[in-house]
């Protein structure tokens, strides 16, 4: 039975749909919203549409930014020889908040998964060999350590192997089918500094 007004149930609806938002924490935050002032409401309202329609991905390496190409990717103190491959913009926040990575990054926007019809060509794998033509030194392969993760890894060194540059793994260490974003930073940066050569 709705008991609510369908506007409410709307408004929980949208929210449930939300990663780690039940049905009870909708209801939570529709009513939180329900009794914000109308300004500030229209304020996350705005805020909203307003990400998504702004939000464009860095032409060198496919991070979430909103110009063309990403600070990390502009920056004149980073490590552009070092490559650090990751699937989401997520786990390179994550490895952002270490504050210890100067090198830059290659977001792939996935994993290649045959179980969900996800091939190579579908994530910025192409993307990643043009710029091994460029001046590359290391790269270094920290997908998650998932089945897919894992898979990724063994293509992406496959692919970067012949042209004659260095591949790393990333240290387990990392939970297996562990998402790098929840992993705290002190086991991040272990794995970084482990990692070993492929
Ligand atoms: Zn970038």
């Amino acid at each position: 039975m709705n008991y609510f007004s369908d506007h409410i149930a709307r408004l929980i609806g949208e929210l449930s749909k939300l990663p780690g938002i039940g049905a009870k924490s909708a209801a939570r935050l529709a009513f939180h919203i329900i009794e914000m002032p109308e300004e500030q409401a229209e304020e996350l309202a705005a805020a909203i549409t307003d990400a998504k329609k702004n939000i464009r991905y860095c032409r060198t390496c496919f991070t979430i930014t909103d110009e063309e190409e990403c600070p990390i990717c502009r920056s004149k103190t980073r490590d552009h020889s070092t490559i650090m491959v990751v699937e989401t913009t997520r786990d390179l926040a994550a490895y952002e908040k270490t504050g210890r990575y100067e090198g830059v990054y290659h977001v792939l926007q996935g994993a290649i998964s045959p179980m969900q019809g996800i091939g190579p060509s579908d994530i910025r794998l192409k993307e990643l060999v043009e710029r091994l033509r460029g001046d590359v030194r290391e790269v270094i392969i920290a997908t998650n350590s998932s089945l897919e993760g894992e898979t990724t890894a063994m293509y992406i060194s496959k692919l970067v192997k012949p042209a004659g540059i260095k591949v790393s793994r990333i240290a387990s260490g990392v939970p297996v089918g562990g998402d790098l974003e929840c992993i705290d930073e002190v086991t991040l940066l272990r794995a970084l500094e482990g990692r070993t050569e492929l």
